[in-house]
């Protein structure tokens, strides 16, 4: 057995059972390059009294920041609350430009999901792939949010995946402050539209824009947030998590305590 695999193994058993269900399907992604990965039992589906992802799962921790989402406000001249369908502020969205990201977008990326959906996924802005496509979460990271979603018993389209800006940011840079601004009433919007049971905010640009919070991901971490109500848990972002594959454990963690509120 080669040291790499004996390496592998050992991690296995130090992350316990639950862990490994993520190790795997992040191990499944490598090695099925590609080839779709097997659907998880339909959540309507009679519920197991004990899945696999609670096994060693992190007791729900204590209340962060509460912010009240602001009242919905003027964009373009046009409320956005007189927007009544996720499909209309996604037609606002592809048809405005609220901010320098709009003229050099090929797709803007407004989200996709369950319009009922109990938990929302909330990342940073679209990258090439999604730019490309006009689809949150389709290029690499989004392979691994998938992963994140099947290990916590759900399947993408049970759930909503959107950003904090709509537009691709140049290069895949950070969007910039007035960028967030300008783009914050949609998802104020789409949040109000669909009432998640829980967001998880993937990453500290996603973490800070929702509670308006100028903290680190790990001040922001390890806390039940309260977005008006709606339990808020901020994890790592999934493109940093195949930079740093040490954040697997603690996003895991996260998710886990996310997916722990929905049954609340
Ligand atoms: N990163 C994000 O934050 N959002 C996407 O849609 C894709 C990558």
């Amino acid at each position: 057995m080669s040291d790499e695999r004996r390496r592998y193994l050992a991690q296995q058993v130090e992350l316990g059972g639950a862990e490994v269900i993520l190790e795997t399907a992040l191990v499944r992604r490598e090695a099925a390059a590609g080839a779709p990965a097997p659907s998880p039992p339909s959540p309507s589906s009679p519920v197991s009294p004990d899945p696999k992802w609670k096994k060693g799962a992190p007791p729900i921790p204590g209340p962060g920041v509460y912010i009240e989402p602001p009242a919905p406000t003027l964009l373009s001249g046009n409320a956005l609350s007189e927007l009544t369908t996720l499909d209309a502020v996604a037609e606002r969205i592809r048809t405005t430009h609220c901010c320098g990201l709009c003229p050099g977008r090929t797709n803007a990326v407004p989200g996709e999901g369950n319009p009922s959906a109990q938990l929302m996924f909330i990342g940073e802005g679209p990258g090439a792939t999604e730019d490309t496509l006009g689809r949150p979460f389709v290029g690499q990271a989004g392979k691994l949010l998938d992963e994140i979603i099947q290990a916590i018993g759900l399947r993408r389209e049970d759930v909503y995946i959107t950003n904090i800006v709509k537009c691709r940011p140049p290069q895949n840079r950070k969007p910039l402050p007035d960028e967030i601004a300008a783009c914050m009433p949609y998802l104020h919007r789409q949040i109000a539209l669909i009432r998640p049971k829980v967001i998880v905010a993937l990453g500290g640009t996603a973490g800070e824009a929702l509670l308006d919070a100028r903290k680190s991901l790990g001040e922001l971490r390890g806390k039940v947030h309260s977005y008006g109500g709606i339990p808020l848990v901020v994890t790592y972002h999934p493109a940093a998590l195949l930079r740093n594959p040490n954040w697997k454990k603690p996003t895991w963690d996260d998710v886990r305590i996310a997916r722990q509120l929905l049954d609340r």
